[in-house]
């Protein structure tokens, strides 16, 4: 009866890979599952990569680079971040991780104490508020609801903030709602973080997917004030398909990489030194394979927001970043399947699994029992074939 870890036993899983290995599972039983559930590309990393990534098994020292990373991919990190996103960071402000959840992870870690609260908008990524919870910190969520775009209210910002706020998260453009917060939007965000001494978490790694007249903006980039109140954090996996070579860094102000690099140093060490390696490649060599990318993700979203709000009782706004949708359910709650009633979106994304053999991650994992986010990470055919049986489906609720 030996009693474990009381924080991390109030750890929920990650519903989104839940519901991923569910359908993974009923498709090894020879069920044939469109999933909408990834949150990964479904392309190949380009070739570049994974020839720079062979090129450096060949030819290159694979011992333990520096814990916090190589040089040259923190060079590399310092030129991208310049380049993209005016900012001047020196490698001394550079932590390259095991991916942008690691670099989250040490950036909660390192700035948080015991009942600190972080502000988080909600519709949230479905790791925030557990790693929050990881640090011993009290995660604050702000409704952000679909008619105002998902996005914060600066006067609810306000309202949240307490003598015990130490921090908030912004995600732009966000997962799961693909919204893209304005520079206009985000100077407002910026001015109340400043006035309030409030660290800004900005996980940017949907920056390269983008769409119609949006842009990206790092708040970092808005003043000095700003940017060193601001932990940015990006990595190779969207950009540039590389989900499982884990690679993300952040940019921060001296002080808190040192932390970072500390905890990083006795957590895991370096990360693996050939994904480090095939990331200056990332970085630095051509981008083309970002844009053509960027482009089929761009037709896909188009089609799948104009289908979902053609099928009776489904709707969703058009989101401008990322490649995810919510949508919206709300008609379907409340409706019965064989005379089971639909409490949720937990049960209406259990009866499309079951039933419609669709996977399509329950909002309740983001906060909003509502909405559904269905992910354009796959080929237009599943698209169209998955959006067909969701239409199909349907009509048997009652
Ligand atoms: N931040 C957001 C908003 C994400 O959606 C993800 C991945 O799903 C990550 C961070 C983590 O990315 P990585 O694979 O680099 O750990």
């Amino acid at each position: 009866n030996i009693q474990l870890s009381r924080k991390h036993n109030d750890i929920a899983p990650s519903v989104t890979l839940f519901v991923d290995a569910k359908a993974k599972e009923m498709q090894a039983k020879g069920i044939n599952v469109i999933g909408f559930g990834v949150g990964e590309p479904d392309f190949r990393t380009p070739e570049n990569i994974r020839k720079r990534a062979i090129y450096s098994i060949e030819n290159e020292n694979l011992g333990y680079t520096p814990a916090s990373g190589l040089q040259k991919l923190k060079e590399a990190i310092c030129d991208k971040l310049k380049l993209d996103n005016g900012l001047e960071y020196k490698m001394e402000h550079i932590i390259v991780s095991n991916g942008a959840k690691h670099s989250l992870y040490n950036a909660f870690q390192a700035i948080c104490n015991p009942g600190d609260e972080v502000i988080i908008p909600s519709p949230y990524w479905v790791s925030y508020p557990e790693m929050v919870k990881m640090a011993d910190a009290i995660p604050v969520f702000i409704d952000c609801p679909e008619e105002k775009e998902f996005k914060l209210d600066i006067k609810d910002l306000k309202n949240a903030i307490t003598s015990k706020t130490k921090a908030m998260i912004l995600n732009s453009p966000s997962n799961p709602t693909g919204s893209v917060y304005t520079k206009e939007e985000l100077e407002e965000i910026a001015k109340v973080a400043v006035e309030k001494n409030i660290i800004v978490i900005s996980d940017e790694i949907y920056e390269k997917l983008i769409y119609d007249d949006a842009t990206h903006v790092s708040i970092a980039s808005l003043n000095d004030r700003i940017k060193d109140l601001t932990i940015v954090v990006n990595g190779m996996a969207k950009a540039y398909a590389m989900t499982g070579w884990r690679i993300g860094y952040t940019a921060s102000n001296a002080q808190i990489a040192k932390i970072m690099g500390n905890i990083q140093s006795h957590a895991t060490s370096n990360p693996n030194t050939i994904a480090q390696y095939a990331s200056i490649e990332a970085l630095s060599g051509d981008q083309t394979a970002i844009e053509n990318m960027r482009l089929a993700f761009d037709e896909r979203r188009k089609y799948m927001v104009d289908r979902i709000n053609k099928i009776p009782g489904l709707s969703c706004i058009v989101p401008k970043g990322a490649f995810y949708i919510m949508m919206n359910i709300s008609q379907y709650i409340g409706k019965e399947f064989n005379g089971n009633k639909i409490k949720g979106s937990l049960d209406f994304a259990d009866l499309l699994l079951e039933h419609a053999h669709v996977a399509i991650v329950p909002g309740a994992a983001f906060g909003v029992d509502q909405l559904m986010r269905i992910s354009y990470a796959n080929s237009m055919d599943n698209i169209k074939e998955g959006l067909t049986r969701l239409e199909n489906f349907l009509p048997q609720l009652k």
